[in-house]
């Protein structure tokens, strides 16, 4: 509780912080309340004055709940634990089968390889669920998921011009402006 007060007395507020991308990970110690920080690549939190020290989750959410909320969301969406397709960036679909735990995207019919034991599902799970999903993941291709937040945009980016280009080709050639419109009734 000394702690808690000892914080209050310094001051900061939302306006203290802002978020920059950090390059390299780090446990540099809170800024605010000296506790480790376990910085990331990417996204995260600081002082806003022209610094590197580094702010802890628990008081950025605290302290500045909107640039935490942001920087919450942003990883949830940008940093799945258990990384994403490397077709679309999209988070996995997890396929548990006995204890080992795979992710796949049905879309692009890959899959991936996360662990064994992550959770604990499978011990009330029975031999048909496990042959079921081995059934939907038969033929997919095993690949390596992509986790970096960057390779994650690109990629997202990447499917969205594919999807945009593939449905302006179903569109078909965009009907002349110039034509006089008793033709269509021709
Ligand atoms: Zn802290
Ligand atoms: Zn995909």
């Amino acid at each position: 509780m000394t702690r808690e007060r000892g914080e209050a007395q310094k001051g900061y507020g939302p306006q203290s912080f802002s978020i920059k991308y950090n390059n390299a990970a780090t446990n540099d110690p809170c800024a605010v309340c000296g506790e480790g920080t376990d910085l990331r690549v990417g996204p995260e939190l600081f002082l806003r004055k022209d610094s590197w020290e580094p702010v802890c989750y628990r008081c950025g959410r605290e302290r500045a709940p909107v640039l935490a909320a942001c920087l919450q969301a942003f990883r949830d969406e940008y940093e799945p634990r258990f990384g994403a397709c490397p077709e679309c960036g999209r988070p996995g679909e997890h396929m548990g089968i006995h204890k080992t735990n795979w992710f796949v995207c049905s879309v692009h019919e890959v899959c991936w390889f996360a662990g064994s034991g992550l959770f604990s599902a499978w011990l009330k799970e029975t031999e048909e669920d496990w042959e079921l999903r081995a059934r939907t993941m038969y033929g997919y291709r095993e690949v390596e998921p992509l986790h970096h937040p960057e390779a994650i945009v690109a990629a997202r980016r990447r499917d969205e011009e594919l999807q945009h280009r593939k449905l302006m080709a179903d569109l078909g050639p965009r009907p002349r402006e110039t034509e006089d419109p008793a033709d269509i009734y021709s």
